[in-house]
Protein backbone atom coordinates (compact mmCIF):
# COMPACT_ATOMS: atom_id res chain seq x y z
CA UNK A 1 0.00 0.00 0.00
CA UNK A 2 1.34 3.27 -0.83
CA UNK A 3 0.82 6.18 1.86
CA UNK A 4 1.38 9.68 0.91
CA UNK A 5 1.06 12.48 3.36
CA UNK A 6 1.57 16.22 3.41
CA UNK A 7 3.91 15.94 0.21
CA UNK A 8 5.00 19.44 -1.11
CA UNK A 9 6.72 20.23 -4.32
CA UNK A 10 7.61 23.54 -4.86
CA UNK A 11 8.84 25.14 -8.47
CA UNK A 12 10.20 28.58 -7.19
CA UNK A 13 7.53 30.61 -5.24
CA UNK A 14 4.70 28.54 -6.42
CA UNK A 15 3.35 25.23 -4.44
CA UNK A 16 2.59 22.51 -7.09
CA UNK A 17 2.09 20.24 -4.33
CA UNK A 18 1.05 21.45 -1.35
CA UNK A 19 0.22 19.26 1.46
CA UNK A 20 -0.91 16.53 -0.61
CA UNK A 21 -2.26 13.27 0.51
CA UNK A 22 -3.19 9.86 -0.99
CA UNK A 23 -3.59 5.98 0.42
CA UNK A 24 -3.63 4.01 -2.85
CA UNK A 25 -3.84 0.11 -3.32
CA UNK A 26 -5.85 -0.86 -0.22
CA UNK A 27 -7.15 -4.46 -0.19
CA UNK A 28 -9.33 -5.27 -2.94
CA UNK A 29 -8.89 -1.59 -4.51
CA UNK A 30 -5.25 -1.72 -6.26
CA UNK A 31 -5.91 0.82 -8.30
CA UNK A 32 -6.53 4.37 -8.30
CA UNK A 33 -7.31 6.80 -11.25
CA UNK A 34 -5.75 10.46 -10.43
CA UNK A 35 -7.25 13.07 -12.88
CA UNK A 36 -7.44 17.01 -12.82
CA UNK A 37 -6.83 19.67 -14.91
CA UNK A 38 -3.77 20.20 -17.04
CA UNK A 39 -0.75 22.06 -15.33
CA UNK A 40 -2.65 20.93 -11.48
CA UNK A 41 0.29 18.68 -10.93
CA UNK A 42 -0.43 15.31 -11.37
CA UNK A 43 3.33 14.05 -13.29
CA UNK A 44 4.77 16.40 -10.36
CA UNK A 45 3.45 13.83 -8.02
CA UNK A 46 4.48 10.82 -10.35
CA UNK A 47 7.63 12.16 -10.50
CA UNK A 48 8.37 12.96 -6.90
CA UNK A 49 6.69 9.63 -5.39
CA UNK A 50 9.50 7.69 -7.96
CA UNK A 51 12.00 9.75 -5.98
CA UNK A 52 12.75 11.53 -9.28
CA UNK A 53 11.43 15.04 -7.65
CA UNK A 54 12.97 16.79 -4.85
CA UNK A 55 10.24 17.52 -1.87
CA UNK A 56 9.99 20.63 -0.17
CA UNK A 57 7.98 18.39 2.97
CA UNK A 58 5.74 15.29 3.58
CA UNK A 59 6.68 11.51 3.43
CA UNK A 60 5.91 8.62 1.00
CA UNK A 61 5.62 5.21 2.48
CA UNK A 62 5.53 1.68 0.96
CA UNK A 63 3.92 -0.89 3.02
CA UNK A 64 4.53 1.21 6.20
CA UNK A 65 8.31 2.31 5.18
CA UNK A 66 9.08 5.83 4.93
CA UNK A 67 11.36 6.02 1.46
CA UNK A 68 13.23 9.33 2.15
CA UNK A 69 16.47 9.54 0.95
CA UNK A 70 15.45 6.23 -0.67
CA UNK A 71 16.58 6.94 -4.40
CA UNK A 72 14.95 5.85 -7.99
CA UNK A 73 16.02 2.30 -8.89
CA UNK A 74 15.96 1.23 -5.24
CA UNK A 75 11.59 2.02 -4.87
CA UNK A 76 10.85 -0.90 -6.80
CA UNK A 77 8.38 1.20 -8.56
CA UNK A 78 7.56 0.16 -12.40
CA UNK A 79 6.88 3.60 -14.22
CA UNK A 80 5.10 4.03 -17.49
CA UNK A 81 5.15 7.37 -19.15
CA UNK A 82 2.96 9.08 -22.01
CA UNK A 83 5.25 7.84 -24.63
CA UNK A 84 6.58 4.15 -23.68
CA UNK A 85 10.05 5.53 -23.61
CA UNK A 86 11.23 1.48 -24.36
CA UNK A 87 15.07 1.64 -25.82
CA UNK A 88 15.31 1.62 -28.77
CA UNK A 89 17.69 -0.43 -31.12
CA UNK A 90 16.71 -3.14 -28.64
CA UNK A 91 14.48 -6.46 -29.23
CA UNK A 92 10.81 -6.75 -27.34
CA UNK A 93 12.11 -9.59 -25.55
CA UNK A 94 15.58 -7.15 -24.57
CA UNK A 95 13.26 -3.94 -23.47
CA UNK A 96 11.34 -6.25 -21.17
CA UNK A 97 14.38 -7.66 -19.57
CA UNK A 98 16.05 -4.71 -18.86
CA UNK A 99 15.03 -4.49 -15.19
CA UNK A 100 15.79 -8.16 -14.50
CA UNK A 101 19.24 -8.07 -16.04
CA UNK A 102 19.87 -4.74 -13.47
CA UNK A 103 18.90 -6.72 -10.91
CA UNK A 104 21.38 -9.40 -11.41
CA UNK A 105 18.38 -12.28 -12.09
CA UNK A 106 19.94 -15.55 -14.40
CA UNK A 107 19.78 -15.66 -17.92
CA UNK A 108 16.78 -18.39 -17.92
CA UNK A 109 14.69 -16.72 -15.05
CA UNK A 110 14.81 -13.46 -17.17
CA UNK A 111 13.84 -15.60 -20.10
CA UNK A 112 11.18 -17.40 -18.36
CA UNK A 113 9.58 -14.02 -16.68
CA UNK A 114 10.06 -12.22 -20.17
CA UNK A 115 7.76 -15.09 -22.00
CA UNK A 116 5.19 -15.15 -18.67
CA UNK A 117 4.99 -11.06 -19.16
CA UNK A 118 4.53 -11.33 -22.85
CA UNK A 119 2.35 -13.60 -22.28
CA UNK A 120 -0.04 -11.40 -20.04
CA UNK A 121 0.33 -8.43 -22.31
CA UNK A 122 -0.77 -10.61 -25.36
CA UNK A 123 2.65 -10.17 -27.80
CA UNK A 124 3.93 -13.75 -26.99
CA UNK A 125 5.27 -14.39 -30.63
CA UNK A 126 7.00 -10.64 -30.31
CA UNK A 127 10.06 -11.06 -28.37
CA UNK A 128 12.80 -10.91 -31.00
CA UNK A 129 10.67 -8.05 -32.95
CA UNK A 130 12.63 -4.85 -32.76
CA UNK A 131 10.69 -1.98 -30.85
CA UNK A 132 11.32 0.37 -33.50
CA UNK A 133 8.72 -1.82 -35.59
CA UNK A 134 6.14 -1.99 -33.33
CA UNK A 135 2.60 -0.19 -33.15
CA UNK A 136 1.79 2.55 -30.37
CA UNK A 137 -0.21 0.31 -28.60
CA UNK A 138 1.91 -3.04 -29.35
CA UNK A 139 4.68 -0.29 -27.66
CA UNK A 140 2.91 0.58 -24.94
CA UNK A 141 2.14 -3.22 -24.01
CA UNK A 142 5.77 -3.37 -23.82
CA UNK A 143 6.21 -0.45 -21.93
CA UNK A 144 3.88 -2.26 -18.98
CA UNK A 145 4.98 -5.65 -19.43
CA UNK A 146 8.97 -4.21 -18.57
CA UNK A 147 7.41 -1.62 -15.80
CA UNK A 148 5.53 -5.50 -14.39
CA UNK A 149 8.44 -7.59 -14.65
CA UNK A 150 10.37 -7.39 -11.68
CA UNK A 151 7.09 -7.69 -9.60
CA UNK A 152 7.03 -3.97 -8.42
CA UNK A 153 5.58 -3.28 -5.50
CA UNK A 154 3.83 -0.16 -7.04
CA UNK A 155 2.95 0.87 -10.52
CA UNK A 156 3.00 4.86 -11.62
CA UNK A 157 1.07 5.11 -14.83
CA UNK A 158 0.99 8.50 -16.33
CA UNK A 159 -1.14 8.82 -19.43
CA UNK A 160 0.07 5.52 -20.45
CA UNK A 161 -2.30 5.21 -23.72
CA UNK A 162 -3.14 9.03 -24.32
CA UNK A 163 -1.23 9.00 -27.26
CA UNK A 164 -3.36 6.48 -29.25
CA UNK A 165 -6.44 6.48 -31.07
CA UNK A 166 -10.16 6.31 -29.37
CA UNK A 167 -10.86 2.69 -30.09
CA UNK A 168 -7.13 1.05 -29.45
CA UNK A 169 -7.39 2.72 -26.11
CA UNK A 170 -10.85 1.46 -25.54
CA UNK A 171 -9.84 -2.22 -25.80
CA UNK A 172 -6.40 -1.77 -24.23
CA UNK A 173 -7.88 0.26 -21.18
CA UNK A 174 -10.23 -3.25 -20.75
CA UNK A 175 -6.69 -5.73 -20.77
CA UNK A 176 -4.92 -2.94 -18.71
CA UNK A 177 -7.59 -3.49 -15.98
CA UNK A 178 -7.85 -7.12 -16.09
CA UNK A 179 -3.32 -6.73 -15.84
CA UNK A 180 -3.48 -5.35 -12.96
CA UNK A 181 -6.04 -6.92 -10.92
CA UNK A 182 -4.70 -10.45 -12.12
CA UNK A 183 -1.50 -9.11 -10.48
CA UNK A 184 -2.81 -6.79 -7.79
CA UNK A 185 -0.10 -4.46 -7.60
CA UNK A 186 -1.32 -0.96 -6.26
CA UNK A 187 -1.09 1.04 -9.42
CA UNK A 188 -1.49 4.82 -9.50
CA UNK A 189 -3.07 5.81 -12.98
CA UNK A 190 -3.07 8.93 -14.37
CA UNK A 191 -5.51 10.09 -17.29
CA UNK A 192 -7.75 12.63 -18.96
CA UNK A 193 -10.15 10.27 -19.99
CA UNK A 194 -13.08 9.13 -17.46
CA UNK A 195 -14.21 6.12 -19.70
CA UNK A 196 -10.72 5.06 -19.09
CA UNK A 197 -10.44 5.80 -15.30
CA UNK A 198 -13.98 4.20 -14.93
CA UNK A 199 -12.59 1.24 -16.99
CA UNK A 200 -9.29 0.72 -15.05
CA UNK A 201 -9.58 1.94 -11.67
CA UNK A 202 -11.08 0.76 -8.38
CA UNK A 203 -11.13 4.69 -6.93
CA UNK A 204 -10.64 8.01 -8.25
CA UNK A 205 -8.46 11.13 -7.42
CA UNK A 206 -9.04 14.74 -8.19
CA UNK A 207 -6.75 16.84 -7.95
CA UNK A 208 -7.04 20.67 -7.31
CA UNK A 209 -4.50 23.50 -6.36
CA UNK A 210 -1.86 21.19 -5.36
CA UNK A 211 -4.13 18.51 -3.16
CA UNK A 212 -6.08 15.60 -3.83
CA UNK A 213 -9.65 17.72 -3.28
CA UNK A 214 -11.99 14.64 -3.66
CA UNK A 215 -11.58 10.91 -3.39
CA UNK A 216 -13.72 7.60 -3.65
CA UNK A 217 -14.98 5.05 -5.95
CA UNK A 218 -15.91 6.97 -9.48
CA UNK A 219 -19.78 6.67 -9.79
CA UNK A 220 -19.84 8.55 -6.46
CA UNK A 221 -17.50 11.11 -7.29
CA UNK A 222 -19.39 11.42 -10.62
CA UNK A 223 -22.67 11.44 -8.84
CA UNK A 224 -21.44 13.87 -6.06
CA UNK A 225 -18.88 15.70 -6.59
CA UNK A 226 -17.49 17.94 -3.59
CA UNK A 227 -17.17 21.32 -5.11
CA UNK A 228 -18.29 23.08 -7.80
CA UNK A 229 -14.92 23.24 -9.17
CA UNK A 230 -14.86 19.28 -9.08
CA UNK A 231 -18.46 19.38 -10.64
CA UNK A 232 -17.47 22.34 -13.59
CA UNK A 233 -14.13 20.15 -13.75
CA UNK A 234 -16.12 16.68 -14.25
CA UNK A 235 -18.87 18.00 -16.31
CA UNK A 236 -16.54 20.04 -18.77
CA UNK A 237 -13.98 16.95 -19.44
CA UNK A 238 -16.36 14.27 -19.78
P1 LIG B 1 -0.82 17.67 -17.74
O1 LIG B 1 -2.20 17.16 -17.49
O2 LIG B 1 -0.82 18.75 -18.79
O3 LIG B 1 0.19 16.59 -18.02
P2 LIG B 1 0.11 17.88 -15.01
O4 LIG B 1 -1.03 17.86 -14.08
O5 LIG B 1 0.86 16.60 -15.21
O6 LIG B 1 -0.39 18.45 -16.41
P3 LIG B 1 2.68 18.93 -14.18
O7 LIG B 1 3.46 18.52 -15.38
O8 LIG B 1 2.89 18.15 -12.95
O9 LIG B 1 1.12 19.00 -14.50
O10 LIG B 1 3.01 20.45 -13.90
C1 LIG B 1 2.45 21.16 -12.82
C2 LIG B 1 2.87 22.63 -12.86
O11 LIG B 1 4.26 22.74 -12.59
C3 LIG B 1 2.66 23.29 -14.22
O12 LIG B 1 2.21 24.60 -13.99
C4 LIG B 1 4.01 23.26 -14.85
O13 LIG B 1 4.17 24.33 -15.75
C5 LIG B 1 4.92 23.39 -13.65
N1 LIG B 1 6.21 22.69 -13.83
C6 LIG B 1 6.37 21.40 -14.20
N2 LIG B 1 7.69 21.06 -14.22
C7 LIG B 1 8.37 22.19 -13.85
C8 LIG B 1 9.75 22.50 -13.66
N3 LIG B 1 10.71 21.57 -13.83
N4 LIG B 1 10.06 23.77 -13.28
C9 LIG B 1 9.12 24.68 -13.09
N5 LIG B 1 7.79 24.44 -13.23
C10 LIG B 1 7.42 23.23 -13.61
MG1 LIG C 1 1.30 15.41 -16.91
Amino acid sequence: MLEISGLTVDYGDTAVLAGLDLTVGAQGAPVTALIGPSGCGKSTLVRAVAGLEPTAGGAVRIDGRDLSGVPPHRRDFGVVFQDGALLPGRSVASNVGYGLRARRWSRRDVADRVAEMLDLVGLPELGDRPVSQLSGGQAQRVALARALAPRPRLLLLDEPLSALDRRLRERLAVDIAEILHTTATPTVLVTHDHTEAATIADRVAIMADGVVAQEGVPDDVWRRPATDEIARFIGCTT
